[in-house]
């Protein structure tokens, strides 16, 4: 039985290898901070404190998960304060 090598490039991935990636926004995070996945690869990346896209690592994932949890309970915060000043005045 022959020992089938992995493919290592995907033809998404080598068009994306001459032509560069598509990536389409895949999550928001924050206001600031997202992550995406190429159409045709599936690379995904994430926008970094720092103002930089980096490959989305598992621990950039974990990274994003948290801030998405503390932005979502920041919002709902404000819109229920919104909310009662509104009915309050
Ligand atoms: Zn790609």
């Amino acid at each position: 039985m022959k020992n089938k090598k992995p493919h290592l490039f995907s033809p998404g991935a080598l068009i994306c290898a001459v032509f560069d990636h598509r990536f389409e926004v895949s999550q928001n995070i924050t206001d600031h901070i997202k992550e995406y996945r190429c159409t045709r690869c599936g690379q995904e990346m994430t926008d970094t404190a720092q103002g930089f896209m980096a490959k989305l690592t598992p621990k950039f994932r974990e990274t994003n998960a948290f801030l998405a949890k503390f932005h979502q309970r920041r919002c709902s915060r404000k819109m229920f304060q919104q909310k009662v000043f509104s009915e309050a005045s």
